[in-house]
């Protein structure tokens, strides 16, 4: 019997997708297990799988197939969200010219050494011209993909699709209103942790046990996953029953790879929850990347920087690790929720994050509209963290040029960490209400009831809604400030003595 249509099309979407996983695990061992030799090895083998799912998706005949399930989806629902999403991805690689795609490939390869050697030498007009030249080509980019009001929107709605950057900003500026008085006061505030005792020596074989219990408690599965080492912690999911996750390690700082560790496990359990029924399809992929972070910092944040999770594995860590036992809950408790204005975006708390990451949309916003000329980023960086933190970078090594994004041709995606932060907080009250004993539930080291709760609200869904209607669909609105200013005030204001 031929096949369906239908059929034609999830087989041809599914090949994609795996294509796409494949490409995955061949960087996750990149990052991991290969020898230094294989990196050109390494690289033939991605640019013929990439290769692969680029024919796949906009070579032969996939267009007529996705227009001729287009007008056959006969209202069933998982069909219809499928064929939404691979419209969305399918549009946007078949309005860019194969010339124009080249172009920004080359153009970021040699951007990102050259920003490289502008970091090393803190040194911002050897990267200027790159950034000029990128930001250019991906003004192309926008222009091609198309927007309503700007073309901002056309680059984030990559990473978030469906989201409209005034939206966001509109939000971020209530954020950016409360959270800027709130840094300030608790740099004078009349209680202060003590964060030296963070760096207390700590076995790396033991950081990884207990890191590795606490995964384990937050419900991810070995048998589906597995934790390495890598420079920069990650996390990528080949299907719901392969994760891996990564972390760091430094001896003389435990936070380093456990909440790194808490923050992968919660992105790992966010694609160990969507359905292994729709594997490989938009039905069952992750919604967007605001939404995954906001997985990832529930469990980093609202839970591991929590109370009630350390009243249950605190007398753990001090079993593993001797020279915490004179240490106190509360002393522990304050020094991993330290709040300090800092320089450097990766290292910053949950206070400061996400003025961070303000200032970046602010400017990248402005580059590319042009009203911020290439020459003028240092200066309109040191003087919005200024604004923003009261700090000054000494040099632009520390100040424009930490991230890499930029030299990948990667606009857009800054706001999407912001995002994950409200979203966490805006989920985390839904999940309160819905459970109102779940802080005594973490005290208790249950942390299952939570992670089902979010597997049956946001993972199993998948890419049904769009993250806007997601929220809205788990917590009665729309995305708002209110949670995130509430929760952050709720915490840190009495942990300061305020
Ligand atoms: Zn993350």
């Amino acid at each position: 019997m031929p096949s369906t249509t239908h059929e034609q099309f999830i087989r041809r979407v599914k090949e994609i997708q795996i294509a796409g996983s494949i490409e995955s695990l061949l960087d996750w061992d990149q990052e991991t297990y290969m020898p230094p030799k294989g990196a050109e090895t390494r690289a033939a083998q991605l640019a013929l799988i990439a290769g692969i799912a680029h024919d796949k998706l906009i070579g032969g005949d996939f267009g007529r197939l996705l227009e001729q399930v287009e007008r056959e989806t006969d209202g069933d629902p998982v069909l219809a969200t499928n064929v939404r999403e691979v419209r969305r991805v399918f549009d946007r690689k078949i309005k860019l010219p194969t010339a124009l795609v080249e172009e920004i490939a080359r153009t970021t390869t040699l951007a990102k050494g050259a920003w490289a050697q502008a970091r090393a030498e803190s040194n911002f007009a050897r990267f200027a011209p790159h950034l000029e030249k990128l930001l250019d080509l991906k003004r192309q980019v926008a222009e091609r993909i198309g927007y309503t009001t700007e073309p901002y929107d056309a680059l984030l709605d990559e990473f978030e699709p469906g989201a409209r950057v005034a939206d966001v900003q509109r939000v971020f500026e209530e954020v950016k209103r409360e959270l800027v008085p709130l840094v300030q006061a608790l740099q004078t505030a009349p209680r202060q942790p003590d964060a030296s005792i963070l760096a207390r020596a700590c076995p790396v074989a033991q950081q990884t046990a207990f890191g590795l219990r606490v995964a384990e408690a937050m419900g991810f599965d070995f048998a589906a996953g597995r934790l390495d080492t890598t420079t920069h912690p990650f996390c990528c999911g080949f299907s719901p029953h392969d994760v891996r996750i990564t972390t760091r390690y430094n001896e003389h700082y435990l936070p380093m790879s456990l909440f790194g560790i808490m923050h992968e496990a919660g992105h790992a359990l966010y694609e160990q929850g969507l359905d292994p029924a729709h594997a490989w399809t938009p039905r069952g992929t992750a919604v967007s990347l605001g939404i995954h972070e906001s997985q990832s910092r529930t469990w980093e944040n609202l839970v591991g920087r929590g109370r009630p999770f350390w009243q249950h594995w605190f007398p753990k860590l001090q079993a593993e690790f001797p020279t915490l036992r004179d240490v106190k809950l509360d002393d522990w408790h304050f020094a991993i929720n330290t709040v300090r204005p800092s320089l450097i975006r990766v290292e910053a708390d949950e206070v400061t994050y996400n003025l961070h990451i303000m200032l970046r949309l602010d400017l990248e916003r402005r580059l590319l509209t042009g009203q911020l000329k290439v020459s003028d980023v240092p200066a309109a960086w040191n003087e919005g963290l200024r604004a923003l933190l009261g700090v000054l970078p000494p040099n632009d090594a520390q100040g424009c040029l930490q991230d890499i994004h930029w030299s990948l041709g990667i606009f857009g995606y800054f706001p999407t960490y912001a995002l994950g932060n409200l979203y966490a907080a805006q989920f985390f009250e839904a999940a309160r209400e819905a459970m109102p004993d779940l802080a005594a539930t973490i005290a208790r080291g249950e942390l299952r009831p939570l992670r089902e709760w979010l597997r049956a609200k946001i993972h199993c869904h998948g890419q049904r809604y769009r993250a806007t209607d997601l929220v809205q669909e788990v917590t009665g609105r729309p995305l708002s400030p209110g949670p995130f200013i509430a929760y952050l005030n709720g915490k840190y204001r009495p942990l300061y003595g305020l």
